[in-house]
């Protein structure tokens, strides 16, 4: 068999055997309708139950506040566009960031053409937010602040315990509440994060970045928060998220989340010790400039290097063929040509924002690895850098 060396994971992962086992189990042995009132349906309805339970132990909340979407992009539309829609009479300010992931940036776009007004956070060098930037932002009319809690292009960890406290005193100050909302798809299993503790009034999941499924996520909604849906037709998810349920992916990703819930105290440090090793690997070299945070406000997951000189997009094919799989930045919109926002807000230049890669750490990537995909990155470098086409 080639080298598979897959350094992709905050695009997303490989789903563990547990997970697959779990859900071929749901497809052929449990495939009842949740919604049917015999044994068959009882029995799916048990299976979706446990992995609520299983997401809820892992945040530390009530299973009832949390609710299945098909994903963090639903689940972030879902929050944002259902705040908006429900609390509109009390204000039509949302806060969020430059750097957010796109299903976060998109419908906010949408509800400024709908009349609200959106204020985009900038961000540091290092693609961090500062809290007292949200302090001034917020106004009479706020009513949701959406930040994420880990950067998904440079992993950069967001200060969200002092955002909260600050978006919970203004609206103690305005006599009402200020809706916090945090896209945890990068932070789950790889940095402490309590909504309780941090005051999080919604928070949106992704099966498939913890090595359970595509196309099945989460949101913690708070007990308390109105949401209008974005979908009718049916009461499957309180009538948040109507239609039947997806159960394998549902059950997959309940198992995905226990397993993280077992094992991230020990992944967690290796991973962290992974990225170090990389980094010693990489930093000497003339052109590789390393982007985000120092290491104590970085992921343990993620790491984002300019090679200058060199076009992402070349060094991620050149790693290819040596079985190598990384990516130009985030997966969503790697396949178009235009620099990374995210970049951008951090103050690289249009061709250092193209020069870009993410390599992306997962609970499978080994020692042997880094060391392989560290000299093979060093080579493909040199190499693509002497050929003089940026
Ligand atoms: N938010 C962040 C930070 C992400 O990295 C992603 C995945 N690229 C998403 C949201 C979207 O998640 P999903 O693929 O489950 O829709």
């Amino acid at each position: 068999m080639p080298q598979e060396i897959y350094l992709d994971n905050a695009a997303t992962t490989r789903p563990h055997p547990a997970v697959v086992e779990a859900m071929r189990e749901v497809m052929t042995v449990d495939y009842g309708n949740p919604s049917s009132l015999h044994r068959m349906g009882v029995e799916a309805e048990r299976r979706i139950e446990g992995a609520r339970a299983e997401i809820a132990a892992l945040l530390g909340v009530n299973p009832r506040e949390i609710v299945f979407t098909s994903g963090a992009t639903e689940a972030n539309n879902l929050a944002i566009r259902g705040v908006a829609s429900a609390y509109r009479r009390k204000g039509k300010h949302l806060i969020t960031t430059q750097i957010e992931h796109s299903s976060v940036i998109e419908p906010c776009r949408r509800l400024q053409e709908e009349g609200f007004e959106v204020t985009y956070l900038p961000v540091d060098r290092y693609g961090l937010v500062d809290p007292g930037s949200v302090a001034e932002a917020i106004g009479p009319e706020t009513i949701l602040v959406s930040v994420m809690a880990v950067n998904n292009e440079v992993g950069s960890i967001q200060p969200i315990e002092e955002i909260g406290k600050i978006v919970r005193e203004a609206g103690r100050k305005l006599g009402r509440r200020i809706l916090f909302h945090v896209d945890a798809v990068q932070a789950l299993g790889k940095v402490p994060l309590s909504p309780n503790r941090a005051g999080i009034d919604l928070l949106s999941l992704s099966g498939h970045k913890i090595a359970g499924p595509k196309g099945v996520g989460a949101l913690f909604i708070r007990e308390g928060v109105r949401l209008t849906p974005l979908l009718y037709g049916g009461d499957q998810e309180r009538g948040l998220r109507p239609g039947t349920e997806n159960v394998p992916g549902i059950v997959g990703m309940g198992v995905a989340a226990r397993l993280l819930g077992e094992t991230q105290n020990a992944v967690v440090p290796r991973i962290r010790g992974l990225r170090a090793r990389l980094l010693s690997f990489l930093r000497g070299h003339p052109r590789i400039q390393v982007n985000g945070p120092p290491d104590e406000q970085a992921a343990p997951h993620i790491l984002s290097i300019t090679a200058k000189g060199v076009l992402g997009e070349h060094l991620v094919h050149r790693l290819e063929v040596d079985g190598i799989y990384v990516s130009t930045g985030s997966a969503c919109h790697s396949r178009r040509a235009e620099p990374s926002h995210v970049l951008l807000a951090m103050g690289l230049t249009r061709e250092e924002a193209l020069s870009t890669i993410r390599i992306s750490f997962g609970y499978e990537t080994t020692e042997e690895d880094v060391e392989v995909a560290g000299q093979a990155i060093l080579q493909a470098v040199d190499e693509l850098a002497s050929l003089k086409i940026l």
